[in-house]
């Protein structure tokens, strides 16, 4: 275990010993109310990796009122100084690269390639992020009434709560607050209780190393058991004007419900069961290896893995033998080893679901092509052919690696196959004739389509998003208009003329 640069660990907190982590609120990193802590379980080894504070609703509110509290300097601060600490946080990442490697390998079963592609997309969104206070910051708006100046004015909304998942740690647990404060709020993260420490303490850590003002950043970390009060603080409280959430959609549902019933905004990016079209006239190989890439990285436990693969019945036997036989040569093991491609599922409830979803569909007739087994946590890639319409895993995200495959004859016949699930994140189209591909994925009902490239990707400047239950929010620039207020501003040189 490496936790040399960690600055929120308790001080008596020896290299052998079980790490004890603080959180930070109001610019300092504090236990818990009462000291209390819980567990935090390495995935692969079942062991303690880490204890973490245990926030009551008390410690959030004291997140909520430093927050509020720094939200004035901070909305004013000049574009110049906010860019500097953007700029000086993505250079503590990238320096930390090599040790938070190792820590998303034991706190999350990422393995090195899916650690790293991380903390590289994370530090360019904080590059990017460097740049908005320099963005324009409104309008002039044309008056009808001569002498009236008018501007559209783009405004902080004041305090955001961050709600981040496990599963992309790092990226999404810097993407839940990153343009929320570039934008001038402050912010409260809450990370997953499953990976506190990559999808939370990190973000503060670096943030507050880089010199972000004491309560613009807070980091709460809470007990499993303790979800109703934190997140009853959270929504409850008048002074948290948004909620940037991402995670399960089931989950999102019901917080924007709650968001929806105090009149607040709330981003949503959730689930998706992401569909790869294989035309008749795709080239083969790279159909098969964008489609092991797309279902397998990070053990099939990304929002944007390839769920369903939708081959022409031309190619389809082909495509399948080859797939299968590259899905078998994977397997997963230690992510602590530089050579392992794939870690573990995050626990024995996430290995459960995923059995559970293949035994019903083998059940209902469906064919384990590659793989339905595993060894601890770790899940072989497993390929399923005639799965029957009436089973959950046909449409429904089990969060592993497990993908469908499906032939098609008729490319209409395949975009209904697409679109017959609730989500609509991202899909794919693979096929030699560019314009087709744009043509056909005009009808996916997905927030990103990929002609030649996978489902599972994404750049921290694109507006990733999604369509239908995968939730409604857009990153890249497209963030700064969910995380400002338009007001407008009038300014009158005559006097005016009233009909009172
Ligand atoms: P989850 O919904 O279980 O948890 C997400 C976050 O919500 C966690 O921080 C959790 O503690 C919190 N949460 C749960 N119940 C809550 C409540 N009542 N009040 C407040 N917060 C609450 O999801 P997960 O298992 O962490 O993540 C996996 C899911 O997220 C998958 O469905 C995946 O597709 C989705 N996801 C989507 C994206 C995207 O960008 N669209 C990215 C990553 C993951």
């Amino acid at each position: 275990m490496n936790f040399k640069e960690s600055a929120s660990m308790t001080t008596n907190t020896k290299p052998a010993e079980v790490p004890v982590f603080r959180q930070l609120i109001g610019g300092e990193w504090v236990e818990a109310e009462g000291g209390r802590t819980f567990d935090n379980i390495n995935p692969y080894s079942g062991e303690i990796f880490a204890k973490m504070a245990a926030s009551s609703a008390d410690d959030v509110q004291r997140a909520i009122d430093a927050a509020e509290q720094a939200f004035p300097e901070w909305a004013a601060m000049g574009a110049r100084a906010r860019q500097a600490l953007f700029l000086k946080a993505a250079a503590i990442l990238e320096r930390r690269t090599e040790e938070i490697v190792p820590l998303m390998a034991q706190e999350n079963g990422s393995a090195p390639a899916y650690a790293r592609f991380q903390i590289q997309w994370a530090t360019g969104l904080l590059k990017q992020a460097a740049g908005y206070p320099y963005l324009p910051g409104g309008e002039i708006v044309q008056s009808d009434t001569p002498g009236v100046f008018a501007m559209a004015v783009r405004k902080p909304l004041g305090v955001v709560a961050g709600i981040s998942p496990w599963n992309g740690a790092i990226a999404l647990g810097f993407r839940t607050i990153v343009a929320p404060l570039a934008c001038g709020n402050t912010v409260v993260l809450k990370p997953s209780e499953l990976a506190p420490v990559c999808a939370g303490i990190l973000m503060g850590e670096i943030l507050h190393e880089a010199g972000f003002p004491p309560g613009v950043v807070n980091v709460v970390t809470h007990a499993p058991q303790d979800i109703g009060p934190v997140s009853d603080r959270l929504f409850e409280s008048p002074a948290v004007r948004a909620y940037n959430f991402t995670g399960s959609s089931a989950t999102g549902a019901k917080l924007a419900a709650r968001a929806g019933a105090k009149l607040k905004r709330i981003a949503l990016e959730l689930g998706g069961y992401n569909p790869m079209l294989v035309l008749h006239d795709a080239d083969l190989d790279y159909s098969v290896d964008t489609a092991i890439f797309g279902a397998f990285l990070h053990q099939g436990q990304i929002c944007m893995n390839t769920r369903k693969i939708l081959v022409h019945r031309s190619l389809y036997a082909d495509f399948l033998e080859r797939f299968a036989a590259r899905a078998r040569s994977l397997q997963a093991g230690d992510p602590m080893d530089p050579n392992t491609k794939l870690g573990p599922l995050i626990s024995d409830e996430a290995v459960t679901k995923v059995q559970l979803g293949i035994e019903q569909a083998v059940a209902r007739g469906a064919q384990v092509v590659a793989g339905g087994t595993f060894r601890g946590r770790c899940f072989d890639p497993t390929v399923l052919t005639d799965v029957p319409a009436n089973t959950p895993i046909y449409c429904e995200e089990v969060f592993g690696p497990v993908v469908l495959v499906e032939p098609f004859d008729d490319e209409q016949q395949a975009v209904k196959a697409a679109n017959g699930t609730a989500y609509g994140l991202s899909s794919s189209i693979m096929t030699r004739d560019a314009w087709r591909g744009i043509t056909l994925g005009g009808q996916l009902q997905a927030g990103m389509v990929n002609v030649n490239g996978p489902t599972m990707g994404g750049e921290p400047q694109i507006p990733f998003g999604g369509v239908k239950d995968s939730g409604w929010a857009r990153f890249g620039r497209w963030a700064i208009e969910m995380f400002t207020d338009l007001n407008l501003v009038t300014v009158s040189q005559n006097k005016r003329q009233y009909p009172l």
